[in-house]
């Protein structure tokens, strides 16, 4: 078999998508933003991982001649739908694909709260990123708020890495939290019994359910962090304070690319295919379901990719994990009320420094941009952009080339390229 398979994204989907295709006999070409493959959940790279999908992925990756493995690299755009734009070491490149599959992971869903921008908060992930990517918290004084399963995987990195974890505080209530472990007992039982550890791993820190977010105090730096529960509220005095609401499925290329995005995640049908027919996508950036997902879906469409048929363990697999995806988007959805936490003076743009009073104007997400700058700024909204479609309902459809900050040396290297 002659054929490449392009892949953008090397976490489990991208993974799982690239071993299937070497194994089927194809080549494939993986390009990664990060310095190390592994993704979210495998971040650190093949010496930290203890999951044995993730070395048998990697072990047939390594060395092997159809593999061309592309780190370091940001797709930034794509031209004419077809090729790729690519910044790696400073330098830009355009490569051309015939079929790709796309497994750009997701990111995190961060809330305005009075407070948020103070040095020593982060996302709840972000946070465990930074200690995955070594950063010191033996010691530190660690609260981790918001709402969803990420806030106990954050504790037990934090827990780990010596952090005395102070709260953990969750939005939803004890009752919507039992019902998602009923839930899991019933037809998740290895993630039922995945969450009773976690929970044990855990025991002793304070759990506040039901619990909000009032505001993060500290002068240059966190001092601590206010939250109410049952109509009161609780200082906890901290140095970090991890806050999380969900993940956000990563759409940016997909809409660039023409592929149909509806409720915020690509489009794909059983066999991952978007609307584009020399497209496929696989894991978080389809909608947000976990490791299990994405390894199944990226199995499946580098296979249908390739024109080869599912393997039979794949779809019961996949059907399993939407359920579970399922589960997940009922229980920890965020809750109106969450609008609260943000202010008329709470910066809702970080970047550009705009604050939800300066947005309440404005009647969509592209008067406010023209009129305030919100979402101009060197992230291009991908943090104040969700945080808009939660508190007004607005939608930032709009992808454009360069996706994310690039050098002008890369353009112009792109540009040169296309003039040649
Ligand atoms: C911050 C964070 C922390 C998480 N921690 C956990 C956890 O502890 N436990 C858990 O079960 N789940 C966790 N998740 C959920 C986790 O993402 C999934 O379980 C799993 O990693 C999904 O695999 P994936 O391959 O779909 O995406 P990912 O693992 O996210 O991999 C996507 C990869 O694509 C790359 N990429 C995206 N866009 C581009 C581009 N334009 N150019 C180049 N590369 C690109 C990303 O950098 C990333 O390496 C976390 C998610 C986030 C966002």
């Amino acid at each position: 078999m002659n054929k490449v398979l392009h892949i953008v994204g090397s976490g489990p989907a991208g993974l799982s998508a690239a071993r299937t295709a070497l194994d089927a006999g194809a080549r494939i070409c993986l390009i990664d933003d990060n310095h190390a493959p592994g993704g979210q959940i495998w971040r650190g790279g093949p010496a930290r991982w203890t999951d044995a999908r993730a070395r048998d992925a990697w072990n047939t990756l390594r060395g092997h001649p159809g593999c061309t493995v592309m780190q370091d690299a940001q797709v930034i755009g794509c031209v004419d739908g077809s090729t790729l734009l690519v910044e790696t070491g400073g330098r830009g490149v355009a490569v051309p694909f015939e079929r790709l599959v796309l497994c750009a992971g997701s990111r995190e869903l961060t809330l305005p709260f009075p407070g948020w921008t103070l040095p020593g908060v982060t996302g709840a992930g972000g946070l465990q990123a930074l200690i995955k990517g070594g950063m010191p918290v033996c010691g530190r004084h660690v609260v981790i708020a918001g709402t969803g399963p990420l806030l106990l995987a954050t504790a037990s990195t934090a827990l780990r890495a010596g952090a005395q974890v102070a709260a953990i505080v969750e939005h939803q209530s004890w009752s919507r939290l039992s019902a998602f472990g009923f839930g899991l007992l019933s037809r998740h039982g290895k993630k039922f019994l995945q969450a009773a550890s976690l929970f044990a791993e855990l025991r002793g820190i304070p759990y506040v359910t039901g619990a909000q977010l009032v505001e993060a105090q500290g002068d240059d730096v966190l001092r601590g962090v206010v939250v109410r529960a049952g109509g009161k509220d609780i200082r906890y005095a901290c140095d970090f304070l991890a806050a999380g609401f969900g993940l956000v499925p990563n759409t940016d290329l997909a809409r660039a690319l023409q592929c149909e995005v509806v409720d915020g995640a690509i489009r794909v049908d059983d066999a991952q295919r978007t609307s584009r027919a020399d497209i496929w996508a696989a894991g978080e950036c389809t909608g947000i379901g976990g490791v299990d997902k994405a390894v199944a879906e990226g199995r499946i469409a580098a296979l249908d990719a390739l024109g080869l048929a599912p393997s039979g363990r794949d779809l019961p697999l996949r059907r399993a994990s939407h359920a579970f995806a399922a589960l997940l988007a009922r229980t920890f959805a965020p809750a109106p009320s969450l609008r609260a936490m943000c202010g008329p003076e709470t910066i809702v743009c970080r970047c550009e420094d705009v604050t939800r009073a300066r947005l309440l104007p404005h009647r969509d997400w592209r008067e406010a941009k023209l009129a305030t700058r919100v979402g101009m700024g060197p992230c291009q909204g991908k943090t104040c952009g969700a945080a808009c479609a939660f508190l007004f309902g607005w939608s930032h459809e709009d992808a454009r080339t360069p996706l994310m900050p690039a050098t002008a040396r890369a353009l112009s290297d792109i540009a040169n390229e296309g003039e040649a």
